[in-house]
């Protein structure tokens, strides 16, 4: 059994940053005086940053039993399964640990008691939400608040930035060096060197992880470079459509079973790309990649609404995520985004969906009539009918087959025709949709574009 437990522990990840210790109890006493000694309660408080007493105090109220604190000693009248806590502890960090809104357990400190509600901010996500008031517990929290940090700012994007700056400018002077810098480098420019989109999808891999393992990175560092070798300056060329499959093998396959965290560097790594290539046609670009990578299930959904909601920046660190490049990605993903958020991909699923039940009952209809003339066939040979009229039937069957087929044919070429004229649709209509916003913007663009070009990071700004 592990000691450590992630807070709560019904989150199943296991490289889950938020860690508390396993509950750790003895039983004291028998009868009718036996008592449940929680031997390691400060470990754990210390770990939900709540004050010492207020597991206990919960736990306590849902088993309608009494404690006795005293120090080092934190006692519980009968005798508790840890089991049993654990799960009782569970509830109090879904209730005053968590934030409601991101559930991530950020909202220490900031914790405010009024006289009607409890109300919490939330360091991560920044969102001010009630905690539950009418547990018996919060007229405990009400008699005894938690510290408040007033001076602290609720960390995010839109506040505290230069302290944020700061804090991660050190964090990168200490960490990357002049040898790790020059290798990163190397190897965003070496890789474009590595991947021939005229050679087979498997080739590839194979010489991109040679060229990777030279490097010996960490997944972060690889996953960065990554992206900068492998996603090309246009994308709606054959190009790209070769490469995709290769991201997501590498993204699946290659990130010692944490594609997600894999991913998130891989998003690291395109915040800093579109700095460096596409110079303020991102509005264009980065939608169209997400989409691309949307479409081929190496994006989903729920990932990209934890990206934007700062979820996932959370739950993985890396020394080269940078609030600049986040906030860049965010605004030119925006119509990504957006159009996440309306889902309009569900419809486009259930009508091909219904396409291909459609094919299949036809191609069982057709083996069902084979069947039958095969059927009908043997019955006529069993009456010993002549060969001359079975050498007939051959024949005439084998023309009915070949007529068959050529239907077929005429019928798949008819759904390709329809799958390709659909996609130009949608094509067509993304255009025509990014063409007005482009226009509209074209003004602002332009004048940020020369501010922009004063602040661009390159590689060798890391
Ligand atoms: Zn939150």
């Amino acid at each position: 059994m592990e000691s450590e437990l992630n807070i709560p522990s019904t989150v199943n990840d296991p490289h889950y940053r938020y860690k508390m210790p396993r509950i750790q109890t003895t039983i004291q006493g028998s009868g009718n005086g036996i008592k449940t000694n929680w031997v390691n309660l400060p470990d754990v408080s210390n770990a939900l940053k709540v004050p010492v007493e207020y597991p206990i105090k919960f736990i306590s109220r849902e088993l309608g039993a009494n404690t006795d604190i005293k120090p080092n000693s934190y006692l519980i009248n009968g005798s508790h399964s840890a089991e049993d806590m654990q799960k009782l502890l569970d509830k109090f960090i879904k209730k005053y640990v968590l934030c409601p809104k991101c559930h991530l357990p950020e909202i220490h400190g900031k914790i405010k008691v009024g006289k009607k509600d409890i109300k919490s901010t939330c360091r991560s996500c920044g969102s001010t939400c009630k905690l539950d008031s009418a547990h018996d517990f919060a007229a405990y929290i009400k008699r005894n608040p938690p510290p408040y940090e007033e001076d602290d700012k609720v960390a995010g994007e839109k506040v505290a930035p230069e302290k944020e700056k700061e804090k991660e400018k050190k964090k990168k002077e200490t960490k990357i060096d002049k040898e790790l810098k020059k290798n990163i480098k190397e190897c965003c420019l070496g890789l474009p060197d590595k991947i021939k989109d005229e050679e087979p999808i498997e080739k590839n891999i194979d010489e991109i992880k040679q060229f990777l393992a030279k490097y010996d990175f960490s997944l972060d560092l690889k996953f960065y470079c990554f992206t900068f070798g492998i996603i090309p300056t246009e994308i709606y060329t054959k190009s790209f459509e070769h490469r995709l499959p290769i991201i997501k093998h590498f993204i699946e396959k290659e990130s010692d079973n944490n594609p997600d965290e894999a991913l998130y560097n891989f998003l690291i790594g395109f915040q800093d790309l579109i700095f460096s290539r596409q110079k303020g046609k991102n509005k264009i670009y980065v939608p169209s990649v997400l989409y691309y990578l949307y479409d081929r299930d190496i994006l989903s959904e729920d990932f990209w609404k934890d990206y934007l909601n700062g979820v996932v920046q959370k739950k993985y660190q890396s020394i080269l995520n940078s609030t600049d490049g986040e906030k860049q990605l965010k605004e030119s993903a925006k119509d990504f985004s957006d159009w996440i958020e309306t889902g309009p991909y569900e419809g486009d699923e259930e009508e091909k969906k219904d396409k291909e039940k459609e094919k299949e009952e036809k191609e069982n209809e057709k083996e069902k009539e084979k069947e039958k003339e095969k059927a009908e066939d043997e019955e006529e040979n069993k009456k010993g009918k002549g060969k001359e009229k079975k050498k007939k039937n051959k024949k005439k069957k084998k023309a009915e087959e070949k007529e068959k087929e050529k239907e077929k044919e005429k019928l798949k070429q008819k759904e390709k025709k329809e799958e390709k004229e659909e996609k130009e649709e949608k094509e067509d209509k993304k255009e025509e949709k990014e063409d007005k916003k482009e226009d509209k913007k074209e003004e602002k663009e332009e004048k940020k574009e020369d501010k922009k070009e004063e602040e661009e990071i390159d590689i060798d700004g890391i």
